[in-house]
């Protein structure tokens, strides 16, 4: 065949075939919509980067906040996951860092500027030019439009990319690349360790993570929880205490006795109610997000040197330590693994606190 006559047939068997998209997942085609089934274009693997096969994905509340738009207005169609674990099938010519065949995970950004303060002091979360979310935002490109990880395949840079122990099982590690970390920087940050006195508000994804967490680094643990069901789990995790929420009576008996509180709910709360459950000098660490301002009496926090905190996941040192640590000490988060298919009622049952405690997807049903 000349030339011409293979470029007519290369034309003619993409006409007939159709434009095969390299990348199969679920996304959600506007604010609140049901997840569908969703074909799209990765990139090619370029010098640095690395492609990976996604074997699982974890889904996060802040997937469901975004695809339902309570963080402001989002980019759609939007394919969520921040946190995937997956295997290794080709690399760049520049990379060191991994090889085929390798556990490989994949967490809440992508990249970031690299030269500012904080990303040359391994805290890309707080990026000065803020970081590459892996979904709902533009590459650095600026016109790229990220596409997370409800999906079979990923490609990334090198750098923004970590090791997952051998040891590990897949779907339970797919937690750890948001929901792990997120719990694990502020319980180091805060310096978390035995004689204190740490209580998690919340045991959902995040805070069973944090429960965990705490335990291994020998603090005294309470949950306080609003579903009085989780107490039997709770201890089995680990902690030494459950408060049940749900009884206003029940905040007087523990007012003034934690160091350090990890609030992770999804919900709006009256942080009043936590701030007073707070030691002298002890912090109080935002991290759940319902996206609505919280109302703050300035008396409680001054009448005992109260401190309240923010935390947003952690840098890419500190997620590597993270899962070195979970190898070490065998910790995972307890999963229940779905098919695709069942993405909309895993959102409804996470809103509803009925997930034990993170729902994680088969990428394979992708
Ligand atoms: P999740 O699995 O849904 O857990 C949230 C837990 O909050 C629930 O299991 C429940 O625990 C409690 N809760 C829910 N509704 C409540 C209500 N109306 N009143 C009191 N408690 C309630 O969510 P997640 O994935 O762990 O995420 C938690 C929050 O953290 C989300 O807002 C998410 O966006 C945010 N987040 C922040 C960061 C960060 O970097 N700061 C990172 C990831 C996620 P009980 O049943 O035990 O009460
Ligand atoms: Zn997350
Ligand atoms: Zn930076």
């Amino acid at each position: 065949m000349g030339w011409q006559s293979l470029y007519i047939y290369a034309l003619t068997s993409l006409h007939m075939n159709g434009y095969a998209m390299n990348t199969k997942g679920y996304a959600a085609l506007s604010a609140g919509a049901d997840l569908v089934s969703y074909e799209f274009d990765r990139r090619d693997v370029g010098v640095n980067d690395v492609e990976l096969d996604i074997k699982f994905a974890g889904i996060c509340h802040s997937d469901i906040h975004q695809a339902k738009e309570e963080w402001g207005p989002a980019i759609f169609p939007m394919v969520p996951g921040h946190e995937i674990a997956g295997i290794v099938t080709s690399i760049g010519s520049g990379v060191t860092k991994f090889k085929v065949g390798d556990h490989i995970g994949v967490g809440v950004f992508v990249d970031s500027c690299r030269k500012c303060e904080q990303c040359l002091n391994g805290l890309q979360n707080y990026c000065a030019e803020g970081m590459t979310g892996t979904y709902n935002g533009y590459e650095r490109d600026g016109k790229t439009v990220a596409m997370g990880g409800y999906s079979n395949r990923f490609v990334i840079n090198q750098d923004y990319a970590v090791h997952i122990p051998a040891n590990l099982p897949l779907d339970g590690v797919a937690p750890l690349l948001c929901a792990g970390i997120t719990l694990w920087s502020p319980l180091k940050h805060w310096n978390a360790k035995a004689g204190m006195k740490v209580a998690v508000m919340g045991l959902g994804g995040l805070g069973h993570m944090g429960v965990k967490f705490a335990v291994a680094l020998g603090a005294e643990v309470t949950v306080l929880s609003h579903s009085p069901s989780k107490e039997a789990d709770a201890r089995a995790m680990g902690a030494h205490h459950f408060v049940s929420t749900k009884d206003p009576e029940n905040f007087k008996a523990i007012a003034k006795s934690f160091d350090l509180i990890l609030n992770t709910v999804s919900a709006e709360l009256v942080i009043e109610d936590y701030l007073n459950l707070l030691k002298q000098d002890g912090t109080l660490v935002i991290i759940g997000l319902p996206g609505k301002p919280y109302s703050v009496n300035a008396g409680t926090l001054l009448g005992a040197r109260r401190s309240m905190a923010g935390s947003m996941i952690g840098g890419m040192p500190e997620l590597q330590e993270m899962l070195d640590f979970c190898g070490k000490h065998n910790i995972l988060s307890d999963v229940e693994v779905i098919n695709a298919d069942y993405i909309n009622e895993a959102y409804d049952r996470t809103i509803a606190s009925d997930v034990k405690y993170r729902f994680v997807i088969d990428a394979t049903t992708f």
